[in-house]
């Protein structure tokens, strides 16, 4: 839907369901305030039923930006006037910005995991990566690695059809043969572990309340040289990362892409850089870290 109007832009939101979890309200908040912007930042539940209301009346209320969280990622493409060819590619939405010319979707997650990754000095090119989980964030961590150069692309997951949707969407990206798929069977998964410079838990298992369950991967299985990454922030530190770091590997954690994704959302909502510490400090406040 095309809108011809004038006016400023003030609200900036994210939509989820449910929402009440959401510490993307004061990491927003924090960079807006710190970069001197009229903006506000708000959360919003929104009932899937709704979801294409949410989107039409946040055009029409003139909303500057959006961001999509659980379980809207996937469903929200077919509301939107456009949108990017990667946000395409992994079926999967996380910020909309509006104007006067419509909607236009993007992904920010993938991106948001490889800076992370940076701030700590890691390069994925060259590395064998082996993927826990098959769903929304599997997909746009994989892209991202396929883009940057990884050798090898492991997506393990528990569901068959799942894992073949998501290497079947991947494929275009994988021009030079480097994702394959595996089950979360013991027997097909522990060699992919033993042998990958990189595990990344794209699954919620760990994550709070039920902060004692695992991925199901073996740490004994691990070698202290690979790096292991969890993309759960909270908690910081999941299980599955105390874990990996009793068998001596380096370990990163979900805040990193958390904030990343969040702070190229913004850039693109503004055309400003966020201060990505400033938005770091107030994550861990909300997280009490
Ligand atoms: P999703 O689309 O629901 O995918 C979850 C994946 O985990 C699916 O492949 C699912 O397999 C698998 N899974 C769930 N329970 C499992 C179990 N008991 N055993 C084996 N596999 C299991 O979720 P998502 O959006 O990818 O998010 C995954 C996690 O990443 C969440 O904790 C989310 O908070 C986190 N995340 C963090 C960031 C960040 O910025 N740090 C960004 C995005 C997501 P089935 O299909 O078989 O159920």
């Amino acid at each position: 839907m095309s809108i011809s109007d004038h006016g400023p832009r003030r609200v900036l939101c994210v939509i989820g369901y449910p929402i009440g979890h959401s510490v993307s309200p004061a990491m927003q908040n924090a960079a807006i305030r710190a970069l001197g912007l009229s903006l506000t930042y708000v959360a919003f539940e929104v009932h899937p039923r709704c979801l294409g209301d949410a989107v039409r009346g946040a055009l029409a209320l003139r909303i500057a930006g959006m961001n999509v969280t659980i379980p809207h990622k996937s469903a929200v493409l077919r509301y939107l006037d456009s949108v990017s060819p990667r946000a395409r590619a992994l079926s999967s939405v996380n910020t909309i910005c509006f104007s006067n010319g419509g909607s236009h979707g993007d992904s920010t997650d993938g991106p948001g995991f490889l800076a992370s990754l940076r701030d700590e000095g890691v390069d994925p090119a060259g590395r064998r990566v082996v993927l826990i989980g098959a769903g929304g964030s599997a997909r746009a961590v994989a892209h991202a690695l396929l883009e940057s150069g990884a050798a090898a692309v492991t997506i393990a997951a528990r569901d068959a059809d799942r894992r073949a949707s998501a290497l079947a969407a991947l494929a275009p990206a994988d021009i030079h043969g480097r994702l394959r798929g595996c089950s979360t069977e013991p027997k097909d998964l522990h060699p992919e572990v033993a042998d990958a410079d990189m595990v990344v838990n794209c699954t919620p298992l760990g994550m709070s309340p039920r902060a004692d369950a695992m991925p199901p991967v073996d740490t004994d299985w691990l070698r202290p040289e690979t790096v292991v990454c969890d993309l759960i922030y909270n908690p910081p530190t999941t299980r599955f990362l105390q874990s990996a770091r009793a068998r001596g590997c380096r370990t990163i954690d979900g805040r990193g892409m958390l904030v990343h994704q969040g702070a190229l959302s913004l850039a693109m909502w503004t055309g400003f850089a966020p201060p990505t510490d400033t938005m770091r400090e107030a994550l861990d406040q909300q997280l009490g870290v």
